[in-house]
């Protein structure tokens, strides 16, 4: 908890780039969760610096969030700093094969500039709603290719607000969903990622075919967190929610997706504790079914009713 005290040193060092007790419901693709003790906007990477100082001087615990596309938030909330990094979102070509991008540009803005420069190479992205930096930490991805592919370097922010030389990708450990490692509340600031010169329309052409594909398998129009459940080794979480009977299951108005069974959407008014407990569902049923334990790939963060995760 973020007492009285501190509120009034980030107010006064931070001024309008922090807010108080801000519904995380806001900031999630879900629209579920409880409210942030405080949310910083850093101006730039300086900025940035300088609050993790503050933070770590007063000894305020701090999360970076991206753009909130793979996280449950508690109802009861977070009693910690969010950062937000949406104002460090530069992209730049760095001839002749690489872009050097700040983690707080979003997934569609990347996507523009690589069609707009004809740069190939990270069209797997353009249907992975979030923020570079979530792209990261999550070793996003489609079946063919993930972010662990196209990464050469990183640049984090460690908790103090000492920014790292680059970091190239052999020495990062990047597993399925996730990039392992990263010291406790470092950020992800920047990255360069390997790209190839294309024409703007085969570049173009190939969103569109991945975008048809998702419209076509994917309940992309309804509230959701994407997949639920990482794949176990060589099967597929979503068959097999479908399979122990499940597509369709509903606790108020959280329902596990008609259209692909690893999702589950919000038809509005949904809480955490309906998609926890629609999670629980499905991890029995599988468990039941197949002896398979489901884990999740949703982050789940803050407090839920009482028990902190
Ligand atoms: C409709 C839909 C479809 C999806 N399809 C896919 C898919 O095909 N493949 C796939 O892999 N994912 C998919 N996802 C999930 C989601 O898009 C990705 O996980 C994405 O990378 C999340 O980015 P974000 O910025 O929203 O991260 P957030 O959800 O905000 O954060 C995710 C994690 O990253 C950490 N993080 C974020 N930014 C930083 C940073 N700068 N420094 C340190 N840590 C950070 C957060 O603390 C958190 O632990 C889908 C989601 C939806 C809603």
């Amino acid at each position: 908890m973020i007492g009285p005290r501190a509120r009034l040193i980030l107010e006064s060092t931070l001024a309008e780039r922090v807010e108080f007790d801000v519904p995380l419901a806001r900031h999630t693709s879900l629209r579920i969760g409880g409210p942030a003790d405080a949310v910083i906007t850093p101006r730039d990477r300086k900025d940035l610096s300088h609050a993790l100082a503050i933070c770590a001087q007063h000894d305020l615990p701090t999360r970076t969030l991206g753009a909130g596309f793979n996280v449950l938030v508690g109802e009861d909330g977070l009693p910690e700093v969010v950062l937000r990094l949406k104002r460090l979102r530069a992209i730049e070509y760095v001839a002749p094969d690489a872009i050097s991008v700040e983690t707080g540009a979003s997934h569609a803005t990347l996507t523009r500039y690589c069609v707009d420069q004809g740069l190939s190479g990270l069209e797997f992205g353009a249907g992975i709603p979030g923020t570079i930096g979530g792209w990261l930490a999550m070793n996003a991805g489609i079946g063919v290719r993930e972010m662990k592919d196209v990464v050469r370097s990183i640049e984090l922010m460690d908790r103090l607000g000492e920014l790292s030389p680059p970091i190239a990708r052999d020495d990062l450990d990047f597993r399925y969903r996730e990039l392992a490692g990263l010291p406790e509340g470092s950020v992800l600031v920047g990255a360069q990622l390997q790209v190839e010169a294309s024409e703007r329309s085969k570049v173009q052409s190939e969103i569109d075919r991945l975008l048809a594909q998702r419209q076509a398998t994917q309940p992309i129009d309804v509230p959701s967190c994407g997949s639920v459940f990482r794949n176990p080794p060589g099967d597929y979480a979503g068959r097999l929610i479908e399979a122990a009977g499940l597509k369709g299951a509903r606790e108020g108005a959280a329902e596990i997706s008609r259209v692909h069974a690893n999702f589950i959407v919000n038809h509005g008014g949904a809480s955490a504790r309906d998609v926890r407990r629609l999670i629980d569902r499905a991890r029995a049923a599988v468990a039941a079914e197949t002896g398979i334990e489901l884990e999740t790939e949703v982050q789940l963060i803050g407090s839920f009713e009482g028990d902190s995760l």
